[in-house]
């Protein structure tokens, strides 16, 4: 068979934020199979790009004083750090606004425009939300509401991230705008739509969603092929009426925008969508020219295979839209795409694309934790479906130490020092029992090739512990350490040591795709080349000399996993708690949600029964005048208050701070006040707090307020208060 061409992606992330441990499963779950191809002997492409365009990014990159390309710049340049700590194996990384992109999104939509058989673009003009106090067209991701499908609050203008709705934002409920907070008002303007209900785009979209691949087997995973059927039946309408099959798609957006100028339309931009999934094509022509190779030559090869890996999030833009662009366009489909869940950490948190807490994978590596612990956990974990899976701290111990070390590390730190003290380094003969037990490993390859193929890892790396299992049976059996010490056994303990490191070259091939660091050092250590699957009929051989063994993996402690999970510093923790508390300074012990525990483990007491304890706890430690000069407090007007559905410790605040504009802030005083005292009032707010966002939205800033360190004995908490004459914007010094 000659090697297969495959060019796989992950999906792409968005540019405005740092990578979360959701993001790292992905490449996780993508590198091991690409790895495995590679180890086939097949010739692989793997690329990612940043997703780097949309109002969202603009409207950041603003805020931070940079240009939209700077702002980008920098978040590119951070991700080389993630990518190389958890060995992730890209041939690429490029950016959705490099010029193959701009070229190719351009080309793309000329192709569909110009269909011979018909455009499938087409303007209209439309209706849309029209922020009237910033003055400037609402991007989606900056109108929200109600999801018109299932009714979660507070969902973005284009997709629902509960029920994963796609609509168009004049159809959410109670819309608001989260720049201003003001009510939307409807403005008209030309959009550019893609004709996804054209008769052609159905009919094809079906049989591709629900029909069979090249090989004849069902192309989607049968609950993904589920949920996308759906969007073919009943769809409702902005005006609320409800509609067959599937609705034409709004692909662009009005200046300003950052993206990609839609050809022959001044003003008028590529939404990032459209853009975005062609970055996995630019950033292969990214590669492919470097090398010095055609773009055109690759893509045009019938043989070439091509693969997504993507969320569960966003399944509607790779099974609809862009299956669709590509196909009208003249262009080859994706052979597949492979969806994958969520990530929850210890029960916790959805890792979302836009969500990410719990688990920092920056903090992980910066504990000195081995990277291939958590890829051979995830792998341990992950199989073929779309569903969530959950990183659980004693689970994910229980398995490094019991099975990767325990089970598979174990067998070659257990022979390799006979075999280098005793028989100078060198295998030797093997004996009937060897040779059977090592046919069974060698048995077992076409079963872990299928599970690796079929992105069963879960199933593969148990089937691997099992074929372990067996090598530490005949250990125990024969114990080469009681062999060592018997007169006239050398040649037993050469026999059982050979079969030892003979199986642990087996076993390092099958977790290769996995473990690919750790491979490495056992190819040093084994003195072999590196290991394809092919390998697996060969064997070391009586006479081959091995290498002197190190100590290949270190177990995880209790200490590590306490130290990753450990609430951040008091400082950052108190951070972390102003979106959804309010807290005077030092008064972190009302302990927001998100947070979960009081950190505190002093016992409560009576309001200055304590000396030095003013309050109910200890002044912190003394910072400089710099350090206070940092945080940039302002007076704030409390234009509105409400109560926050589905929460009893928060209200939400919109506050006015002399910016032109109001922010949106959570604040947990609600056991405290009737939301409609505050309004009129003003206040304190932290006002250059990173934005954070939280299940009711996003909360930008702080309010200050005291409390008891014991909020138990001592309840109450009392928002601040300047004297009269104070006006919003002021700078508190
Ligand atoms: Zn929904």
């Amino acid at each position: 068979m000659s090697p297969r061409r495959l060019f796989v992606t992950t999906a792409l992330p968005y540019a405005n934020g740092k990578f979360h441990i959701g993001h790292i499963m992905e490449y996780i779950q993508a590198d091991i199979w690409v790895r495995y191809q590679r180890m086939q002997g097949h010739a692989v492409n793997f690329v990612g790009a940043d997703d780097a365009h949309g109002a969202p990014i603009m409207i950041a990159a603003e805020k931070a004083g940079l240009t939209p390309e700077q702002f980008v710049a920098g978040i590119a340049a951070g991700r080389k750090e993630y990518l190389d700590g958890f060995h992730i194996s890209f041939d690429n990384w490029s950016s959705t606004d490099s010029p193959e992109n701009h070229e190719l999104a351009r080309q793309i939509y000329r192709d569909l425009r110009d269909n011979p058989q018909g455009s499938l673009i087409e303007t209209k003009t439309i209706e849309q939300f029209f922020d009237p106090e910033k003055n400037m067209f609402l991007p989606d991701r900056y109108i929200k509401g109600g999801c018109p499908k299932c009714g979660a609050k507070d969902q973005y203008g284009d997709n629902c991230e509960n029920c994963g709705a796609v609509y168009a934002p004049t159809d959410l409920i109670n819309p608001y705008s989260a720049l201003s907070g003001a009510t939307p008002v409807l403005k008209s303007s030309e959009h550019f739509f893609f004709k996804l209900s054209d008769q052609r785009c159905v009919d094809f979209l079906e049989k591709w969603t629900q029909g069979n691949d090249e090989s004849g087997k069902p192309r989607l995973q049968p609950e993904v092929a589920n949920k996308v059927k759906e969007w073919f039946s009943v769809r409702t309408n902005p005006d609320g009426s409800k509609s067959e099959g599937l609705g034409d798609w709004d692909i662009s957006r009005d200046a300003p925008y950052f993206g990609i100028e839609i050809p022959d339309a001044p003003g008028k931009y590529f939404y990032v969508w459209l853009d975005a999934p062609v970055g996995y094509l630019a950033s292969l022509k990214n590669l492919l020219e470097k090398r010095g190779q055609s773009y055109d030559d690759y893509i045009a090869d019938p043989a070439l295979e091509q693969y997504h890996f993507i969320g569960k999030d966003i399944v509607t833009f790779h099974t609809l839209f862009w299956p669709a662009m590509l196909h009208f366009s003249g262009r080859r489909t994706p052979n597949n795409i492979f969806v994958h869940g969520f990530l929850t950490v210890n029960n916790g948190e959805k890792m979302s694309k836009s969500r990410g807490t719990g688990l920092d994978p920056l903090k992980y590596l910066s504990l000195g934790m081995n990277p291939e612990w958590l890829r051979y956990y995830l792998a341990a974990k992950l199989n073929a479906k779309n569903e969530d899976i959950d990183f659980n701290a004693d689970d994910f111990m229980a398995r490094v130490n019991s099975d990767l070390v325990g089970k598979y590390i174990n067998i070659a730190s257990r022979a390799a020092g006979f075999i280098a003290k005793r028989f100078a380094g060198k295998l030797g003969e093997i004996t009937a029992d060897g040779v059977a037990l090592l046919g069974n490993l060698r048995a077992q390859k076409e079963t872990l090739e299928q599970l690796y193929e079929s992105r069963e890892y879960a199933k593969a790396q148990r089937e691997v512990m099992l074929l372990a299992d067996q090598v530490n049976a005949y250990v125990d059996q024969n114990k080469p350490w009681e062999l060592a010490k018997k007169e006239g056994m050398d040649a037993r303990l050469h026999d059982v040591c050979t079969v030892c490191i003979e199986a642990f070259r087996l076993l390092t091939l099958y977790l290769k795709p996995v473990l690919p660091g750790l491979a490495v050092q056992v190819e040093a250590f084994l003195n072999i080349a590196a290991l394809g699957f092919s390998d697996a009929s060969s064997s070391l051989g009586q006479g081959h000399r091995i290498g002197d063994y190190k100590h290949l993996m270190q177990r995880v402690t209790p200490e590590q996993l306490e130290a990753l999970f450990e609430a951040p510093a008091p400082v950052e923790k108190a951070q972390a708690a102003t979106d959804s508390i309010a807290t005077a300074p030092g008064g972190e012990k009302n302990s927001a949600p998100t947070v979960g525990a009081d950190a505190s483990s002093l016992p409560p007491e009576g309001a200055g029964l304590a000396l030095g304890r003013p309050g109910g706890e200890a002044i912190a430690p003394t910072i400089s005048i710099d350090d206070f000069a940092k945080i940039d407090l302002r007076i704030a007007k409390i234009v509105n208050c409400e109560a926050v559905d589905g929460s009893t410790k928060l209200l939400r605040l919109t506050l006015d701070v002399g910016e032109g504009k109001l922010r949106n802030v959570f604040s947990g005083i609600a056991s405290s006040y009737q939301p409609e005292a505050l309004i009129g009032k003003h206040t304190v707010m932290v006002a250059n707090l990173a934005p954070r966002k939280m299940k009711f939205g996003i909360s930008e800033g702080m309010v200050l307020a005291a409390s008891h360190g014991d909020e138990k004995s001592q309840p109450g908490i009392y928002v601040l208060e300047p004297l009269p004459g104070a006006l919003p914007g002021m700078r508190v010094r």
